[in-house]
């Protein structure tokens, strides 16, 4: 099924589903039931945002040429411990 947009004089636009390719070229308005024109739009395509596309990207990129890296990456260390207490426990 797909929606298709007719045009009633009175009540303006409305959407109609129909098999591909079966849609008459007028139906009758849901609020008058006058004959109603169908209205030739764009497909509903979407668009992707650049934020969004530059990541596909980027993931594209990792597999199949990923980055060279030179040195393993920097542990994570604690800015300071979660109690201060335990800075004073004696080290191993
Ligand atoms: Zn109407």
């Amino acid at each position: 099924m797909a929606v298709y947009v007719y045009r009633c004089l009175s009540h303006g636009r409305f959407d109609s589903a129909h098999p591909i390719g079966t849609a008459p070229s007028a139906v009758p308005c849901p609020h008058c039931s006058a004959s109603a024109a169908r209205v030739l739009t764009s497909p509903n395509l979407s668009s992707t945002s650049a934020a969004v596309t530059a990541m596909m990207d980027a993931h594209g990129r990792s597999q199949t040429a990923p980055a060279v890296t030179t040195r393993p990456p920097e542990p994570e260390r604690p800015s300071r411990p979660a109690d201060p207490r335990i800075a004073k426990l004696p080290r191993p």
